[in-house]
């Protein structure tokens, strides 16, 4: 048998291990942070319109700026984005890979806030740039001048903020997300993948945009809007931003049926994002019953919930596993994070979880 170690791998990729979030079939997924509600029955119906007409065209490649989806993106963003400050990608993990190929790469730093999403080092590595990590206040905040220090340090060429921040739900003040872009000469992302399940008087770094060229808003349909499997992620910058992004994409990266398929998902946004409020709904529940069964939680402004407390969290997953119940591990001692699904998967966690708690 060939080992990755026989093979003239590139020598920084020796010793990697791939994304690995478990893909079990369980009755009760909550483990990646899913929009668990089914797509409604009328936007299947209008999806597949749209993927049949595509489809008639499919000997063609794509519309290599997908301006119809750019434009439908820009609408839905809002607060004045305009169709060229869109960029848009194969999920927004390559979003943050087209930012990494075009401002990081071999002899640059990228500077991110562990514990923080898994995938931000993960393509920092792919992309050969170099992951530098700072540390968080208490309770995973990042003050302004705590982030300052670290931009300092560093003299990173990007800076990632995540907010809210997965795996900890908790949120970033706006100040800090200013204070960073102020100190550094780099370029700012923020990582609003939850941004819709934050309170709606939370600002957003959208309202930063005007007058800061070198910060990125980075947003996914794969979460509030219900599209994990549709791939489509996307960011919102200065127009200078996404032509340096045109430079290291592959041509025609997004499908003709990608397109087809996020834009009629888009014209039905309505009716995808009905349900975020019920998975608010079921996050605050969480974050109201986990602290009574002894586990205390994180403020979270996202769908789901970091919980401490855990005595030995393998013990804990795996009996929560054996009760069809798939939540995660996300490598901090003594918690475990759990995705707010439909009331009934909700409603089976904390039973399953009250059930085992002595
Ligand atoms: C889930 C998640 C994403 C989404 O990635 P996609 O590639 O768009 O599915 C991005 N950022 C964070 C912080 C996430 O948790």
């Amino acid at each position: 048998m060939t080992s990755l170690d026989d093979l003239p791998i590139r020598d920084d990729l020796r010793g990697m291990h791939p994304y690995g979030a478990p893909q079990l079939t369980v009755p009760v997924a909550l483990n990646v942070n899913e929009n668990t509600h089914p797509v409604p029955e009328a936007v299947v119906e209008r999806i597949v319109a749209a993927v049949r007409e595509a489809v008639r065209n499919v000997n063609r490649y794509p519309d290599r700026e997908f301006t119809t989806l750019r434009e439908a993106l820009a609408a839905y963003l809002g607060g004045g984005v305009m169709p060229e400050q869109v960029w848009a990608a194969n999920g927004s993990n390559e979003i943050l890979q087209h930012l990494l190929q075009a401002f990081g790469g071999p002899g640059r730093r990228v500077l991110g806030f562990p514990p923080t999403y898994s995938m931000h080092s993960i393509i920092a590595s792919a992309t050969g740039t170099e992951w530098v990590a700072a540390e968080r206040d208490a309770g995973y905040d990042i003050r302004p001048e705590t982030a300052v220090a670290a931009i300092e340090r560093a003299d990173p060429d990007l800076v990632f903020l995540c907010s809210p921040n997965n795996p900890t739900g908790t949120p970033l003040g706006i100040e800090t997300i200013e204070a960073a872009y102020d100190a550094t000469r780099g370029i700012v992302v923020v990582d609003e993948a939850y941004a819709e399940f934050a309170p709606r008087e939370v600002p957003t770094a959208l309202t930063l945009l005007p007058g800061r060229p070198r910060l990125v808003v980075s947003r996914t349909m794969s979460k509030a809007f219900a599209f994990a499997g549709g791939r489509l992620g996307y960011l919102a910058a200065d127009p200078a931003v996404v032509d340096a992004l045109r430079l290291v994409r592959l041509p025609y990266h997004l499908s003709a049926l990608t397109q087809a398929a996020a834009a009629a998902a888009l014209a039905e946004a309505p009716a995808m994002l009905a349900m975020v409020d019920d998975i608010v709904r079921q996050r605050d529940r969480l974050l109201a019953e986990l602290p009574g069964l002894g586990y205390p939680t994180l403020p979270s402004h996202a769908n789901f919930v970091l919980f401490g407390g855990v005595a030995d969290t393998r013990a804990t997953f795996d009996a929560l596993l054996r009760e069809g119940i798939l939540i995660r591990d996300v490598g901090i001692p003594h918690h475990l994070r759990v995705t707010a699904g439909t009331e009934e998967e909700t409603t089976a966690f904390l039973r399953a979880l009250a059930r085992m708690t002595p």
